[in-house]
C-alpha cells in the first residue's frame, strides 16, 4: 500500500529552532519555495549521531515526494540503521547560485537556494518503498525509471529507504550583488577591485556510451535532453 501523498507542508521557519536569526532577510517562509528549492537539488547531507556521540553527515541521492524527502542506504550501514531506529536528524540541501565578489573578502558571499529539515525518519516497506525508490530515480533522471531493471528481492533486501517529514523546515535564500561597505567603495586603492557576481550553473555533459552498450542504441532523449533549472 502506498502512503497517501498530501503535499501540505507547514511553513518553513514556523518552529523557534528553524526560525532564522541570522540575516532574517534570506528567510522564505513558503512551502512552494521549500518545495523548489528540494527539487532543485540533486543530493542532500543527512546528520546522524552514533551511539558515541559522533556526529556524521552524509551525502546522499534523494527526492521529495509530496510533504516528505525520501533517501535510501544499504541496510549494512550503521548509520542509517541508527536513522531507522529514531534518531533525530538534520538534512539540508544546497544550491550554489554564484559567488558573490565584494570589494572586501568579508562581504564577499555566495548566492544560493538552501533548506533545512529537522525531524525523525522514518523506514519504508512494500510497495511504499518501491516507489519511494521510483521517485529517487525519476527525480535524478526523469524517465529513466521505466527504462532500467527495477530492484530484485535481493536488492531490496540490501536496500533501506527511508522517507522524513517536511513538518519542520527552513528556507534561505540569497540573491543579488555584494554589499560592499560604502568606505570600500570610494577608498583610493579598493575602488578600483572589481566587484560583482559570478553566476553558477548546474548543467549535465553529453551522455557517455558505457563499453558494453550496444553500438547503435541511440542515446535515450530523456538523456539527451535532460536540463535543469
Ligand atoms: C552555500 C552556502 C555557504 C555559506 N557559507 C557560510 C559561511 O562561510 N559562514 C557562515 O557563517 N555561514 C555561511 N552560510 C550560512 C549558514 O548556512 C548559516 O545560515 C549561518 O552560519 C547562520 O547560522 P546560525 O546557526 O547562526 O543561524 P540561525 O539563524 O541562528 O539558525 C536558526 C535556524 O535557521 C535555519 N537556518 C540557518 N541557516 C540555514 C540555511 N543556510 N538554510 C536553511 N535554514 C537555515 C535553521 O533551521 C536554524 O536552526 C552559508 C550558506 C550557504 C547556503
Amino acid at each position: 500500500m502506498v502512503a497517501a501523498v498530501t503535499d501540505v507542508s507547514p511553513v518553513p521557519g514556523a518552529s523557534d529552532r528553524t526560525r532564522v536569526r541570522r540575516l532574517p532577510e534570506r528567510a522564505v517562509n513558503q512551502v512552494a519555495a521549500l518545495h523548489a528549492v528540494l527539487d532543485a537539488c540533486l543530493i542532500a547531507h543527512v546528520a546522524v549521531i552514533d551511539d558515541d556521540g559522533q556526529p556524521y553527515v552524509l551525502p546522499v541521492a534523494f527526492a521529495r515526494r509530496g510533504d516528505e524527502v525520501v533517501f535510501h542506504g544499504s541496510t549494512g550501514s550503521r548509520l542509517f540503521r541508527s536513522l531507522a531506529d529514531g534518531g533525530p536528524t538534520c538534512l539540508t540541501v544546497t544550491r550554489l547560485d554564484g559567488l558573490v565578489l565584494a570589494r572586501s573578502a568579508f562581504e564577499s558571499s555566495m548566492n544560493y537556494r538552501s533548506a533545512m529539515v529537522l525531524g525523525v525518519a522514518r523506514r519504508l516497506t512494500g510497495d511504499d518503498e518501491l516507489d519511494a525508490l521510483r521517485t529517487i530515480t525519476e527525480h535524478l533522471l526523469p524517465g529513466r525509471w521505466a527504462d532500467c531493471r527495477p530492484p530484485s528481492p535481493k536488492e531490496r533486501a540490501a536496500t533501506m529507504t527511508l522517507a522524513l517529514s517536511l513538518a519542520e523546515s527552513s528556507v534561505k535564500i540569497r540573491t543579488g550583488g555584494p554589499e560592499d561597505v560604502p568606505e570600500d567603495i570610494t577608498d583610493p586603492v579598493y575602488a578600483p577591485v572589481w566587484a560583482g557576481t559570478v553566476p553558477l550553473t548546474e548543467s549535465f555533459g553529453k551522455a557517455i556510451r558505457s563499453a558494453e552498450a550496444q553500438p547503435d542504441a541511440p542515446v535515450p532523449s530523456y538523456i539527451s535532453t535532460w536540463r535543469r533549472a
